[in-house]
């Protein structure tokens, strides 16, 4: 039961995680301030050296604890209404409290505990010396196929993250780009976000590589200004309600070499045909498989250097991987990038990224802007 404030049924979230929980025949998961407990419960804290620590139990009649900085218990309540708070103070040891708000091992058993993917180690260790005879077990594995499969509302969150990074390329493109540095353009991209729908104080980031340095995919931006004859990769994102856009865009100033254009349409298609291969019940790898294919076949092998793409929600990067190794069954609901490049050391880069949605027969674009070749 929801509170009408909230815009997500954590408690749902919740008992669909325990449901994986009981059919790994695992106990417990241990969750620590990350996007994994913001998925959960809907509290956003950074880690910090004081424990604060989510158990979710596997059995229904047990209820979840959440443990935490007794003077930060006002930040939790009205999110716990279908959990336990266990406040600890200043001078106790939160790790004894863990210990003693863990679910009882089953007779003759080891207690079998899951670890969601983002927690410090040092934490780690002491939670691993306070419950000594309990096995423990990574959890990831657990939590992601929960959270891969994105709800209606997260639906509507990463639709209106792609508007608004669609709009931030549209305003980037009416700015006199050509003189400015990397640095500039980057500047410019971070003023745009938030003025283009996403939310003001969201974590943002961007990549912007002119010329050459463009074949260096996560280039940092740097004094290099944008001259005739450029070509420029932009690579931007930032979030709405917690949700990420992730867009990239590469394109020309002055006329481009008949090689550039030739690698552009190279790289356009091959977003065009994963695009086309993504459906429910192919693997994630699979689209990986496709994207390198196709350029392999028109001569450009060396120039891959990355996979073809990530899952994508309250992270920049999470579950599935588009990447060979990933044998994740898409499924309806799932988002992530597609964002194929070819990379031409001390030359020039393209890459083309848009963020997509796994539909019942096919896959939706949640970045609509323009593939052709813009040249300025
Ligand atoms: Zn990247
Ligand atoms: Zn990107
Ligand atoms: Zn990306």
């Amino acid at each position: 039961m929801a509170t009408h404030s909230q815009p997500f049924d954590y408690a749902a979230r919740c008992q669909r995680v325990r449901e994986s929980l009981r059919a790994a025949g695992i106990d417990a998961l241990l969750v620590g301030p990350s996007s994994d407990l913001f998925y959960l419960i809907g509290l956003n804290r950074p880690q910090s050296e004081r424990l604060t620590h989510f158990i979710l139990p596997a059995a229904a009649d047990e209820s979840p604890r959440l443990i935490l900085p007794s003077f930060e218990t006002a930040l939790a309540e009205p999110l716990a209404h279908f959990f336990d708070l266990v406040p600890w103070e200043e001078t106790e040891s939160p790790f004894e409290l863990f210990a003693a708000s863990l679910p009882a091992a089953r007779t003759g058993q080891p207690l079998r505990l899951a670890v969601a993917d983002q927690i410090y180690a040092h934490f780690l260790y002491r939670l691993q010396a306070a419950a000594p005879d309990a096995e423990f077990l990574p959890g990831g594995n657990l939590l992601n196929p929960v959270r891969m499969v994105k709800e209606a509302q997260e639906l509507e969150y990463l639709t209106q993250a792609g508007a608004a990074a669609d709009r931030t390329y549209m305003a980037l493109l009416e700015l006199p780009l050509l003189g400015m540095s990397e640095a500039e353009v980057k500047q410019q991209l971070m003023a745009l976000l938030p003025q283009h729908g996403h939310d003001p104080g969201a974590p943002a980031g961007a990549i912007v590589g002119v010329g050459e340095n463009g074949a260096s995919p996560h280039h940092h931006v740097g004094p290099r200004r944008i001259q005739a004859g450029d070509a420029v990769v932009v690579d931007f994102g930032s979030g709405v309600n917690g949700y990420w856009s992730d867009m990239t865009r590469s394109f020309h100033f002055g006329p481009p070499s008949d090689e550039y254009r030739r690698v552009y349409d190279i790289v356009n298609e091959t977003n065009q045909v994963a695009f086309e291969a993504v459906r429910p019940g192919v693997t994630a790898e699979s689209i990986d498989a496709v994207a390198r294919a196709h350029i392999i076949a028109a001569g450009y092998e060396e120039g891959i250097l990355h996979r073809t793409g990530h899952g994508l929600g309250f992270d920049l990067h999470e579950a599935p991987y588009i990447v060979q190794g990933d044998t994740t069954v898409l499924q309806e609901g799932m988002v992530f990038s597609i964002e194929p490049g070819i990379y031409l050391k001390g030359r020039f880069g393209v890459r083309i990224e848009d963020i997509v949605t796994v539909t019942a027969d096919g896959a939706r674009r949640f970045n609509l802007s323009t593939h052709d070749l813009q040249v300025l």
